[in-house]
C-alpha cells in the first residue's frame, strides 16, 4: 500500500510502499485513511528538525491528523464495527511501570518522555491507505460531521487548554460559573490569541464559542480569508502591522486569557508582558532553535507574582479532549455553518504531499486524501 514517508538520513521525503498491517491483538481495529491534515509539524518533520522513525526504521511514515474508516474489527472490540468514522489519537504510552500518567491512561502527561507519537515520533503515522490501532486509541465520529472530522485532532489542542483554563478560572477571581451554558463561560473576559494558523483559528473559535471577547493578533494583513473568518466567528483581528503589544493591551484592558499559536519564542515572550492581572497564559508552539533575545526577567517575574499570572504549556491530547473536540465540532457547524464550509482548503493526492508540507500554507487546512480526487 502507499505511504508518504520522511527518510531523515538520506534527506528525503517520498511516497513509498508499505506492508499492510494486520490484526494481531483481540481489540485490534484495521482502519482506511479517508483524509490526514498537513501541519507544521509535518513540515518540520519533513525538513528534518523533528521527529524520529521507529527503532530499527530508516524511515516514518508522517501524519498525525486523521479521518478513518473502521474496515475490521477483532473479536474484543465491543464499541466499533466497520462503517464507522473514527478519529485516531496521536500519543502513545511509553512502557515504564512507575509512569503514573501513561499507567493510567494519560500518555499526553508522559513523566518520561518515552511516549511515542503516530507519525511524529518512534512510530508510523496515518499518511497511508490502512493503519491498524487498538480500540481505546480510537474515537467515534457522529453523523454529520464527516466533511470537518479531520479537523478534530487540531482541535483538542485548544479543548485540552481550555478544560484547564476553566479549572484554574473556577478556582480563581472572577470565578466563572461553571454552571452557566457552555456558549456563556467566558462572558465578559477576554482572550487574545496569538497566531491565524489552524491551531489559532481553532483556538479562537474554541473561545469565542464558550463567550469570550476573542481578538486574534498576528502578522496577516487584512482583508484574506483567513482575516474574515475571524470576522464570521465575532471575534476582532488585529495586525501586528497595525499596532504594537502596548496599542492591542490598551484596546483590550484587562488580557484575562493569551492562547499562543505561533511557535515563535521571541513574539511569545513579548506577549507575556500584556498579560492582564489573574491572567492565564497558554503556550502551544513547539518552536525549533531561534535567536536568542534579550528579556528582563525580573520584569517577568514580578508581572507574574503582583498579578496572579498563570503560564500554562499544553501538549494534545487525551480521550476526554478528543470527545470535547468532536462536540465543539458540532457546536461550530451548527452556530457559523457557512464557516466550517471553508476550513478545509482543499483535498489532494499523496503524491502532492511533499510540496503541500513544504509549500506556504493554503487556506485553513490542507487535506491529504487516498480516495479518488477526480480529474
Ligand atoms: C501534534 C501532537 C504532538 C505534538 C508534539 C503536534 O503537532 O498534534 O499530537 O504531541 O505535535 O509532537
Amino acid at each position: 500500500m502507499k505511504a508518504v514517508a520522511a527518510f531523515p538520513e538520506a534527506r528525503e521525503v517520498r511516497v513509498v510502499d508499505h506492508p499492510i498491517p494486520t490484526l494481531s491483538a483481540p481489540d485490534h481495529v484495521m482502519i482506511r485513511m479517508l483524509e490526514i491534515g498537513i501541519c507544521g509539524t509535518d513540515r518540520e518533520i519533513c525538513t528534518f528538525e523533528y521527529g524520529t522513525p521507529p527503532p530499527d526504521d530508516d524511515h516514518l511514515v508522517i501524519g498525525h491528523e486523521a479521518l478513518a474508516e473502521v474496515v475490521e474489527t477483532g473479536p474484543g472490540v465491543r464499541r466499533l464495527r466497520p462503517g464507522d468514522l473514527v478519529i485516531p489519537s496521536v500519543r502513545r504510552p511509553c512502557r515504564h511501570p512507575d509512569c503514573r500518567a501513561c499507567r493510567s491512561g494519560h500518555q499526553d502527561y508522559c513523566y518520561t518522555g518515552d511516549f511515542s507519537e503516530r507519525g511524529i515520533k518512534d512510530a508510523h503515522g496515518y499518511m497511508t491507505e490502512y493503519a491498524v490501532d487498538l480500540e481505546r486509541y480510537l474515537s467515534l465520529v457522529p453523523p454529520g460531521l464527516h466533511e470537518i472530522a479531520v479537523l478534530t485532532e487540531p482541535l483538542t489542542i485548544a479543548e485540552k487548554a481550555m478544560e484547564q483554563i476553566f479549572w484554574l478560572m473556577q478556582q480563581r477571581p472572577p470565578w466563572i460559573d461553571f454552571q452557566a451554558p457552555p456558549d456563556e463561560r467566558g462572558r465578559g473576559l477576554s482572550a487574545l490569541v496569538l497566531g491565524i494558523g489552524p491551531v489559532g483559528l481553532l483556538g479562537a473559535m474554541t473561545l469565542a464559542v464558550s463567550g469570550f471577547t476573542t481578538y486574534v493578533y498576528s502578522r496577516e494583513q487584512p482583508p484574506s480569508p483567513r482575516t474574515d473568518l475571524v470576522a464570521q466567528i465575532g471575534a476582532t483581528y488585529i495586525s501586528t502591522q497595525a499596532s504594537s503589544f502596548d496599542e492591542l493591551a490598551e484596546l483590550i484592558g484587562n488580557i484575562d486569557v493569551i492562547y499562543e499559536a505561533v511557535g515563535h519564542s521571541h513574539f511569545a515572550l513579548e506577549a507575556l508582558g500584556v498579560l492582564g492581572t489573574n491572567g492565564i497564559y497558554v503556550m502551544t508552539g513547539v518552536p525549533g532553535l531561534q535567536d536568542l533575545v534579550q528579556a528582563d526577567p525580573a520584569q517577568i517575574m514580578r508581572d507574574m507574582v503582583l498579578k496572579n499570572q498563570v503560564l500554562l504549556g499544553t501538549v494534545n491530547a487525551g480521550a476526554e479532549a478528543f470527545a470535547s473536540a468532536l462536540r465543539d465540532l458540532e457546536r461550530f457547524a451548527g452556530r457559523w455553518p457557512e464557516v466550517v464550509g471553508s476550513l478545509i482548503a482543499g483535498r489532494f493526492p499523496p503524491e502532492q504531499a511533499f510540496e503541500l508540507v513544504l509549500g506556504r500554507p493554503r487556506g485553513i487546512k490542507t487535506v491529504i486524501t487516498f480516495e479518488d480526487t477526480g480529474p
